[in-house]
């Protein structure tokens, strides 16, 4: 494999799966309202595995875990609504298993046939999962000859499903999703083309401390937006008026932006603000004259003037990673700073573009330019941990 952190990990193409029990661990924890899927990215993210592992004349069983069910059976997390889902994608029956242990599931595995999907009910229904237990895992090992990670948005939680489990399989290895996310993370954290510029927004600088040590002598041009930018701005000392600051990270920012000038790199914040009173009265929402928000007033999105000035570094740029919002683009009216980064990535198609999981991703999907990027995450937390530089247990208890 081409990457840096997969050698010494088999991928899937190179396990014999023709009439053996594939074990593929899939992340399938996608967001539910009233048992209807709204967003299906993460089960279309890991369909060419599946597919792959058909193919080759596997017996498939699938798991994942779904919401936070604490080691409680909990109708809510079944599973049922997604094997349905799945059944309709690929075209054949996915059978719902309650669970491995006892003999029920034994007769079950017996009339086991080549093309018949299996998937487990909720992982997280078992106590044991979360506690990286080996009774589990090895009540799945009994069944297992081929053990497959693919869950890349779950690989930096040490679960008995992630690591317990792949211990008490000789043949593992990763599947594509898995291989194409720490492909691409490899290519901003090692492989990185100057000029690499990384957009960051979102709520807080708190989540992002990490990335930002990490990346802090690779990247060229930090963008800084969304409510993170007026910690920066504190740190300024310019008026934030009722925006969001985080306190207790004003001496972070301002000893960063020093950092960053020492370096002769840039770190850019906005230069306007969309801002408005509340968020009842997004109505009255005006664009700041300068940087200066004014008492009583929040900042909500980046300007039009630093859509502008972000949008020349981004197109300049031949590497582009983003983690989090201009503003709050849940909302129509306050998301054309986050579409605009978007579109500016979007544009530019000669750089390796990389997205985060979580709200990055889905503001990508929002914005209508995911399918421009070259690679959006389908994991939150674990792309900012691989991008702070920390090993995924995950990825770990699939080498040799
Ligand atoms: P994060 O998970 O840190 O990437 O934060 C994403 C959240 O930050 C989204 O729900 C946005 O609505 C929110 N956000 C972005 N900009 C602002 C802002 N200026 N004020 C309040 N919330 C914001």
């Amino acid at each position: 494999m081409s990457s840096k952190t997969l050698q010494g990990i088999r991928s899937i193409e190179e396990l014999d799966l023709d009439e053996k029990n594939v074990f593929i661990r899939v992340d399938f924890n996608v967001p539910m309202e009233n048992g209807v899927i709204t967003d299906d990215n993460r089960i279309r993210a890991a369909l060419p595995t599946i597919r792959f592992a058909l193919d080759k004349g596997a017996r498939i069983l699938l798991a994942s875990h779904l919401g936070r069910p604490k080691g409680k059976v909990d109708p809510q997390y079944s599973m049922e609504p997604v094997g349905e889902y799945l059944s309709r994608m690929l075209d054949l029956d996915v059978v719902l298993i309650d669970e491995l242990r006892g003999d029920a599931p034994k007769a079950l595995f017996k009339g086991w046939k080549d093309g018949q999907v299996l998937l487990l009910e909720n992982l997280r229904f078992d106590p044991d999962e979360e506690k990286n237990g080996r009774d589990l895992a090895l009540a799945i090992a009994e069944y297992t000859d081929v053990y497959i990670n693919d869950a890349f948005g779950a690989s930096h939680r040490a679960h008995s499903s992630i690591v317990a489990l792949p211990q008490e399989v000789r043949n593992r290895g990763a599947g594509f999703l898995m291989k194409q996310e720490i492909e691409f993370l490899d290519k901003v954290i090692y492989d990185y083309e100057a000029p690499f510029v990384t957009i960051l927004g979102g709520a807080k600088v708190s989540d992002k401390i990490g990335v930002i040590e990490n990346l802090i002598d690779k990247v060229d041009v930090f963008l800084v937006g969304g409510a993170m930018a007026y910690t920066f701005q504190a740190a300024q000392k310019l008026p934030t008026g009722s925006s969001l600051v985080e306190q207790d990270k004003v001496k972070f920012a301002g000893e960063l932006i020093e950092r960053v000038k020492a370096r002769d790199k840039k770190l850019m914040l906005p230069l306007d603000h969309v801002i408005v009173p509340s968020f009842d009265r997004l109505s009255e929402a005006k664009i700041t004259e300068g940087v200066a928000i004014p008492e009583g007033w929040m900042g909500v999105d980046i300007g039009p003037k630093t859509q502008a000035v972000f949008r020349e570094e981004i197109k300049r740029a031949k590497t582009i990673f983003w983690n989090g919002p201009m503003g709050v683009f849940e909302k129509p009216a306050l998301a054309k700073g986050t579409f605009a980064v978007a579109a500016a990535m979007a544009e530019n198609q000669s750089a390796v573009t990389v997205v985060g999981g979580g709200d990055s991703a889905a503001a990508a999907k929002a914005s209508g330019f995911a399918d421009k990027m070259k690679h959006i995450s389908t994991g939150g937390g674990a792309s900012l941990e691989y991008l702070q530089g920390d090993k995924l247990p995950g990825v770990e208890a699939l080498r040799r």
